[in-house]
């Protein structure tokens, strides 16, 4: 770090300030996390200089026998740890993981059913705004009114009626488990691929503290920089049988050379999850989040569906009066981190809102407990309907980081 201070003292104060932006704050994003420093040490490598364009044993550039060590061990972690027959381990992010998928599985114009954006389904599931929505012809479920869960009767009628190529399970917002079992027996009704998209509770399952959708989804698509806790990047699992197809669609079809450093970092992160401690923290990131939705939930702030099975949890404000947009300023002010979110059936916009998205993904690594979350509950909902006592719930939120701090060194 001291070699790019002197070098580019620009960005260098960019990367400390954003270090203070973090310890001097608490991180509810529900899609984000902290790396290990082994992590870090792996994304700062000499192994993004390399090319290596292919799969280990085939690529098309020279010098790529030792990379082949890294991206070999990355996918030999990934299909162990999640009991996958294939791994990629290359996608770049979680949208080219789907884009490659939907590629791998369908052709322009075809059917696709997934979950609705406004529902908790992710932009790559049918957005009109997205590759997904603009090059399929999708047919989007969403949540019960009364429920607020999956419908899965609604599920099986569209796929009935629309004999969709491929049934998309998996979301963004949505903090209930799901039941893949069932997506299963709908897909094979209608002679359907299965994808799930589990980009949010990969981490959990990982952990083993949530069922896994690998044994029932044909695809499985995921982002490693989540509660998983690795580099941001993606990846997909899949059947032997679609192993070659899943391969040949993010490279040479939507990718070209792959990020080593992020493949190697991805190892990483993969051989700690597989460490007996990260079944805990995966528990523990549920329990969490739990105690926080429960002290919203006292505060007149319901939880979506009545509460959470994961990491996250979505916030109705309609019952305290302040928009999703307004609550996360007035957090931002009190130090807290977090993101405005559209509620099923919401009636406001997406750039208002009437609910807010948190997560515990970042605040469990830094060793908070239930107690903790307690509190950070107590001081959102201080934030939220009290926005003249910010420089309290600050004051308090420095004492709470004195104790757990993410990073103690600068990287
Ligand atoms: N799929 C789901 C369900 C997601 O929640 C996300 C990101 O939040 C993605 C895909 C896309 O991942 P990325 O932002 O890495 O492209």
């Amino acid at each position: 770090f001291g070699m790019l201070r002197k070098r580019d003292p620009e960005i260098a104060r960019i990367l400390i300030d954003e270090l203070d932006r973090v310890r001097g704050g608490i991180q509810l994003i529900a899609s984000e996390n902290f790396t290990s420093p082994a992590v870090m040490a792996a994304l700062g490598s000499t192994l993004t200089n390399k090319y290596a364009e292919g799969y280990p044993g085939r690529r098309y550039y020279g010098g790529c026998e030792v990379v082949d060590r890294a991206e070999r061990l990355a996918i030999d972690r990934a299909r162990e740890l999640f009991g996958a027959e294939h791994a990629n381990v290359q996608p770049h992010s979680g949208a080219s993981a789907n884009l490659a998928a939907y590629a791998a599985l369908l052709q322009p114009g075809d059917t696709m059913l997934a979950m609705a954006l406004p529902h908790g389904g992710h932009l790559t599931h049918g957005s009109k705004v997205n590759f997904s929505g603009r090059w399929f012809d999708v047919v989007s479920y969403g949540v019960r009114r009364d429920t607020e869960l999956i419908d899965y009767d609604e599920v099986r009628d569209l796929a009935l009626r629309h004999q969709p190529k491929l049934i998309v399970c998996g979301a963004t917002a949505y903090p209930r488990l799901i039941d893949y079992s069932t997506f299963r027996g709908i897909a094979d009704e209608v002679g359907a691929w299965l994808l799930a998209d589990v980009a949010h509770p990969i981490g959990l399952m990982a952990g083993g503290a949530i069922p896994s959708a690998v044994p029932y989804a044909d695809v499985v698509t995921f982002t490693t920089h989540k509660a998983l806790r690795g580099p941001r990047g993606g990846a997909i699992l899949c059947t032997e049988e679609l192993a070659r197809r899943i391969d040949r669609a993010v490279f040479p079809f939507v990718q070209g050379g792959p990020l080593m450093h992020v493949v190697a970092a991805k190892a990483v992160a993969f051989g700690e999850a597989m460490r007996p401690e990260f079944a805990g923290y995966a528990r523990q990131v549920i329990v969490n989040a739990q105690a926080l939705t429960e002290a919203l939930a006292v505060r007149g702030m319901r939880a979506v569906s009545g509460g959470t099975d994961t990491h996250l949890a979505l916030i109705d404000l309609r019952g305290v009066g302040v928009s999703g947009a307004e609550a996360e300023r007035r957090c931002a002010a009190a130090g807290i981190t977090l993101n405005r979110n559209v509620i099923p059936y919401d009636p406001e916009p997406a750039a208002v809102t009437s609910g807010i998205r948190v997560g515990t993904p970042c605040v469990t690594t830094q060793g908070m407990g239930p107690q903790d979350l307690k509190e950070v509950g107590a001081l959102v909902a201080r934030a939220v309907l009290e926005p003249a006592g910010a420089g309290e719930v600050r004051a308090r939120v420095a004492a709470l980081l004195a104790i757990h701090q993410p990073y103690l060194s600068e990287f």
